[in-house]
């Protein structure tokens, strides 16, 4: 082959770029040629103000999963929370590992176990600091608005201040909202609003609700070892079966850790849905929603037949990347990420194109990014 200065450039930039990234990440790239843009989608930030509210909560004597780990999480000292808080902490390790971009998110349960008062003054505050966030780093840092479902009319205005004031990128809602989900009528502001402003809802990880939470109670059975996905993904079947995406036909919802176990059961549902058609509201059949309705993201899940399963259901176009920080690692997402069995094609949709577009991110400008 043929030395040309092109070439010749690219080497010189893959070895500048080399001396960023740790050695297993760094092998990995240099294997799949040119670097991509890398921007992570499901990452967890918050406020001293929101830790303190959690603290009042969990210094209660209620019975509740996600009290549980929000005493866990304790008042704001341990090292998740540090991570959480230190935004300089996250860039310098992002710096590192060649992490371009985060949009990052009010951690979960977010201001869903608040009174309502709290948790409408709660999500505009934290709105407003990601505002400040993004603003001081907007090539690094892009966001998710958190809104209060307690009140959805309140919320929908806040989701329309988030994307037209406060230029964030979309929504994010942890699951349930006091037991309750988003199909239920009393919710429907909040989903015409996402759908008007054109910006996806990630519907986010909690502990089962109370209707669910009797057997999750044992073996610490409530959070990402299998609580998170059996809630969210029955949520996510709820808002399909209800028929709400006949009402909102363009509304788009993100699923974290590789669409909650949907994916692997889309087939029965699809075979039981045909079967029994007249018995569930939804005019389309699940995986017809899954595919108009539905984006997925890698977030907790590094683990390539997962995935290249997951592309081969869905379509590589209809999956982001996502880390899961500071609960997951950020190193073993990007190694994942850099090295996984599938084309390049479908690598640089899931590493950055889909997100720019359905995240409304803009897109790097040659000096955007790292290099
Ligand atoms: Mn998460």
């Amino acid at each position: 082959m043929a030395v040309t200065r092109r070439s010749l450039l690219s080497a010189s930039g893959a070895l500048a770029s080399a001396a960023l990234v740790p050695s297993a990440a760094r092998a990995s790239a240099s294997a799949n040629g040119a670097r991509m843009r890398r921007i992570a989608v499901e990452e967890a930030w918050s406020i001293p103000e929101h830790f303190k509210a959690l603290a009042a909560v969990s210094e209660g004597d209620w019975n509740n999963l996600d009290v549980e780990n929000v005493r866990l999480l304790g008042h704001g000292t341990g090292p998740i929370p540090i991570n959480l808080l230190d935004t300089e902490r996250r860039l310098a390790e992002m710096d590192s590992l060649g992490i371009d971009m985060q949009l990052l998110s009010l951690t979960s349960p977010g201001v869903q176990i608040f009174e309502i008062e709290t948790a409408v003054a709660l999500a505009a505050l934290a709105n407003d600091r990601l505002a400040d966030v993004v603003t001081a780093n907007p090539s690094r840092f892009g966001g998710l608005a958190s809104f209060a479902p307690q009140d959805p009319r309140r919320a929908a205005k806040e989701m329309e201040r988030a994307i037209h004031k406060l230029k964030l990128n979309g929504f994010i809602v942890n699951s349930h909202t006091g037991n309750e989900y988003l199909d239920e009528a009393k919710f429907w502001p909040i989903l015409e609003a996402a759908e008007a402003l054109g910006r996806p809802i990630y519907l986010h990880p909690r502990c089962p609700s109370d209707g669910m939470a009797a057997p999750f109670r044992d073996y610490r059975m409530r959070a990402a070892i299998w609580g998170f996905q059996a809630e969210t993904g029955t949520h996510a079947m709820r808002l399909i079966l209800s028929g709400v995406f006949d009402r909102f036909p363009k509304l788009q919802i993100v699923l974290g850790h590789m669409g909650e176990n949907i994916p692997f059961h889309l087939w029965r549902s699809d075979n039981w849905y045909k079967k029994r058609a007249s018995a569930y509201p939804s005019k389309l059949p699940p995986s017809e929603v899954m595919k108009r309705n539905f984006h997925i993201t890698t977030s907790g899940v590094e683990h390539g037949p997962a995935l290249r399963y997951t592309i081969e259901v869905l379509g590589a176009e209809r999956i982001l990347w996502a880390i899961d920080y500071p609960y997951e690692e950020m190193a073993p997402a990007v190694t994942f990420m850099n090295s996984v069995d599938i084309p390049e094609a479908q690598r640089s949709a899931i590493y950055h194109r889909n997100t720019e577009r359905l995240f409304h991110v803009a897109s790097a400008t040659g000096h955007g990014g790292l290099l």
